[in-house]
């Protein structure tokens, strides 16, 4: 039950630089309800339920609802439960006008 979250064993940048995260969207830490495995995976807002101009940074996880990705794993795609939103790595994106 503890809440640390230790990231230091996960390379989130380059999962999100992988193409199984996925092409467009923010970024969020999500969990393959098929396998148990988390990954970072890119989710457009309309896809977990929220406005397209909402702020990624002002989400929280607990609002998003479950979405559809692929699991390279499951063999297909599967459904995810986002545990984190990455605004972080969002930021490190750099702003695009
Ligand atoms: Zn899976």
């Amino acid at each position: 039950m503890s809440s640390d979250v230790h990231h230091g064993d996960r390379d989130l940048e380059g999962e999100l630089a992988s193409p199984a995260a996925g092409q467009v969207g923010i970024p969020v830490d999500a969990i393959c309800v098929g396998c148990g495995r988390i990954r970072v995976k890119r989710v457009r807002l309309e896809e977990v339920d929220q406005e397209p101009t909402a702020d990624p940074a002002s989400l929280e996880a607990t609002e998003l609802t479950s979405f559809k990705h692929v699991c390279y794993p499951c063999e297909g795609a599967t459904w995810w439960n986002p545990v984190a939103v990455l605004s972080g790595l969002l930021e490190n994106e750099g702003e695009s006008a």
